[in-house]
């Protein structure tokens, strides 16, 4: 935790859960990724964290915004990015979002079956934008191996129809820019770019042969942060991935762009949540003890699911003796339980009224935050 965050948490006004943001952290994360692969352009997706302030450092620092919406992109226009430094990247997208994206002046698009190739194309000729003037990249499937939150099957195809889709692309006259894969959210094997890799050099090489030059390899997301497990540095990843671009592409080494989302804001948040309830189930003495906060699965915390998130949780008790602790939320779905399967050891004195942190929460907290289930409120974000 930052100095800066705990000063703000001292001096905040006790209203119910919220996240703190610390900016700082943002733009060093940034300059750790521009500094590590120095010759690819950064597009921070924006779901990540859409905060108005944490997309104005962004942009001031010189990022580029991936966006899966209208909104999004709106997001990313007021937060001072021009729609060159902007890209619509979500495979599915209705054909009048694709028109109002062309309206804004965003040209560049991800694709991953050929008629989504022509509700572009349509969506170009009715707003008057030249196909020519159009980019597209094809998304292709990733296994998603050594992620701890996979991205599945939704988005991508078959490298091999990758090159059909492109090829699509370029006969209605759109440019066929590139190809892009993601290798899984929290990726903490460095090496998960390679196999990807392999297949886009493949496809460049059968479009070329079909007299298709390709020039882009959106590298996707997945750095991840830290939670409880200790994972590589943001240098281990680039040189990873640059040996990995040297191995397929040889000295033709294709333009190239990242899209970190979890890697540039997840450590830069805290949340800080109160106990609301310690019980048991039964007056047995080993019987486990059950621990509800007032934030759960619905105020942010939706990456628990499965367990698959298991974040760093920190009271001021931290130096008593820790036993193993079902962690609850604090809604009326029985769905609404953090962590069972493996019980989360806390301290045995934790209290009711106690404050705990939750670390590394600045990445996919607000935006999964439900409006008010229950009543409870959205959580609160405070971006300092
Ligand atoms: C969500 C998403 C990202 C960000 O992924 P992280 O694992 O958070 O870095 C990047 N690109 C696309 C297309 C996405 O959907």
């Amino acid at each position: 935790m930052t100095q800066r965050i705990r000063d703000f948490l001292r001096n905040r006004r006790e209203d119910g859960p919220c996240v703190v943001v610390d900016l700082e952290v943002v733009r060093d994360n940034y300059s750790k990724f521009a500094r590590a692969l120095p010759d690819t352009r950064v597009f921070y997706a924006v779901k990540a964290n859409p905060a108005p302030e944490v997309l104005k450092a962004l942009a001031d620092l010189g990022s580029c915004f991936d966006t899966a919406s209208v909104v999004e992109i709106q997001l990313a226009l007021d937060a001072g990015a021009t729609p060159e430094r902007i890209s619509f990247g979500n495979t599915i997208k209705k054909e009048r979002d694709i028109a109002r994206a062309l309206e804004l002046g965003v040209r560049l698009f991800a694709v991953d079956c050929e008629v989504e190739v022509e509700k572009i194309v349509r969506a170009a000729g009715e707003t008057g934008v030249a196909a020519s003037d159009v980019k597209v990249f094809c998304r292709i499937l990733c296994d998603g191996a050594g992620a701890e939150w996979p991205l599945s099957r939704k988005f991508g195809c078959a490298p091999e129809m990758a090159v059909d889709v492109l090829e699509h692309a370029c006969r209605h006259g759109l440019e066929a820019y590139g190809v892009s894969f993601h290798v899984g959210s929290q990726q903490r094997n460095t090496e998960a770019w390679d196999q990807a890799l392999g297949s886009a050099s493949a496809i460049f090489r059968e479009c070329m042969s079909r007299g298709i030059h390709l020039s882009m390899v959106n590298l996707g997301g997945g750095f991840p942060t830290k939670y409880l497990k200790s994972i590589p540095q943001v240098e281990a990843y680039g040189e990873s991935i640059f040996r990995a671009l040297s191995k397929h592409f040889g000295n033709r080494i294709p333009e190239t762009i990242i899209e970190p989302g979890r890697g540039m804001v997840g450590n830069a948040g805290i949340i800080e949540a109160e106990v609301v309830l310690v019980s048991k189930k039964s007056n047995d003495e080993d019987e486990v003890r059950w621990v509800y906060l007032d934030i759960g699965k619905f105020g942010g915390l939706a990456e628990t699911m499965d367990e698959s998130i298991r974040y760093p949780i920190r009271s001021e008790r931290d130096n008593d003796r820790k036993v193993p602790c079902v962690l609850a939320g604090p809604t009326c779905d029985s769905a609404d339980v953090l962590y069972e399967k493996e019980p989360y050891p806390l301290p045995i004195s934790l209290e009711i009224g106690d404050k705990v942190l939750i670390e590394g929460t600045g990445a996919y907290t607000t935006t999964y935050s439900a409006v008010a289930f229950n009543g409870f409120p959205p959580l609160k974000s405070y971006v300092i």
